[in-house]
């Protein structure tokens, strides 16, 4: 194991590859890479950098050497609900980085290219094929089930799982499959873009797909962090009038007026309700809730329009069709395709419109505790590491 030095600047090793004894019940011969990844070998952390052995890539597999990754509510969940019977587990699914290496059968991406990791689909199923593959048959297997969807396991010689989200970022390289990587311009800081793969992706697709707003439609935000933030800018993309944010935060709320918001309501402040009905006139078409907070739901309900819609992100699927027409719909990944929604992303960043990165702190890689310590008090509204120079 290493140990962290107290130096800031990371020494991330060259790869070292030699090529293992094929196995009997494994048909492809894997090259052995050793790696370093922070490793969860106990309940909320901390997280430790370890050596780890990772066998691959297979046929259809990429090695990717990560330059950044982005910390999600979803790692520091895991970290918080982690027991010993899960064993030792590699999180981390906002990865980016450069191809190192591609399998034989890889076409859309070769060594040397530039990626941002996403969600794993499974690409065969009724979902995926009608182009919904945030909505897969096989979602929960293929990026919470902690091996790849045969159930083999890349890091089985160092007994530890990864394969997160078809990922596992907290690394300084994983591997991943054409379905969850997205190709992007090597012009671009990739680093600042890891966190496209899931928080942006999920708060901006929830505006833009999930829900379709358009213009004059009137949307209330729970929570701005990460995601609602997203949310936020991608409101004022669609032409959402008023975007309304709502949070306990006041340099959040704050950042959320600079990043499109008409109005900001302090609720540990304010009457939130009463300010929706006084800024609306009768209530909100949209409410994109972040927090899960059931009494947030309530009160979700009971400032939403006759036909409006709540948009669960924060998990659960809240009880769907209401009397009177009021719905709720559980959103997984902002219903995003990320191969087509990401680049969408990255041209409205280009132009000014979606500006993330000033949501983003970086932290060196071996920072990673700081950085999920920060991110839970919401020092940080997103943090990502720096893993390795592209
Ligand atoms: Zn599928
Ligand atoms: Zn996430």
């Amino acid at each position: 194991m290493m140990e962290y030095n107290g130096s800031r600047q990371p020494a991330i090793p060259a790869l070292a590859r030699e090529t293992s004894m094929q196995k009997a019940s494994d048909p492809q011969p894997q090259q052995i890479h050793r790696i370093e990844a922070a490793v969860l070998r106990h309940k909320g952390g901390p997280l430790r950098i370890e050596t780890l052995e990772l066998a691959g890539p297979r046929d259809d597999e990429v090695l990717v050497r990560l330059a950044g990754s982005g910390i999600c509510r979803t790692d520091i969940d895991f970290c918080d609900y982690w027991s010993a019977a899960d064993g030792p587990l590699v999180l981390g699914h906002e990865g980016a980085g450069v191809v190192e290496q591609v399998g034989p059968a890889v076409r859309s991406v070769r060594p040397g290219d530039h990626v941002v990791l996403s969600y794993l689909s499974c690409g065969q199923c009724p979902q995926c094929l009608g182009g919904r593959p945030a909505r897969c048959d096989r979602f929960y297997e293929a990026n919470f089930g902690f091996a790849r969807l045969d159930g083999s396991n890349a890091l089985a010689r160092s007994g530890v799982r990864g394969h997160f989200f078809g990922q596992s970022s907290f690394a300084t390289h994983t591997l991943a499959g054409e379905r969850n990587i997205v190709k992007v311009d090597a012009g671009l800081p990739l680093a600042l873009l890891a966190p496209l793969g899931c928080g942006l992706q999920t708060g901006a697709g929830t505006v833009l797909n999930s829900l379709a707003a358009g213009p004059g439609q009137s949307m209330a935000i729970f929570g701005t962090g990460a995601v609602g933030l997203a949310a936020v800018m991608a409101a004022a993309v669609a032409g959402a009038a008023p975007i309304i944010g709502v949070d306990v935060h006041p340099s959040r709320l704050a950042l959320a007026l600079e990043l499109g918001a008409s109005q900001a309501i302090n609720s540990s402040e304010e009457d939130v309700a009463a300010r929706i009905r006084a800024v609306t006139g009768r209530g909100v078409d949209f409410v994109v809730d972040t927090t899960g907070s059931p009494q947030l739901l309530q009160l979700a309900m009971d400032v939403l329009n006759p036909c409006g819609t709540v948009a669960l992100i924060a998990g659960g699927s809240g009880p769907g069709e209401l009397p009177g027409g009021k719905k709720t719909i559980g959103i997984i990944q902002g219903d995003a395709v990320p191969q087509r929604f990401i680049p969408q992303l990255l041209e409205l960043h280009l132009t000014g419109r979606f500006p993330f990165d000033r949501l983003v702190r970086f932290y060196d890689f071996r920072e990673i505790n700081q950085a999920i310590a920060d991110a839970r008090q919401g020092r940080t509204i997103k943090a990502v590491l720096r893993i390795s120079e592209p």
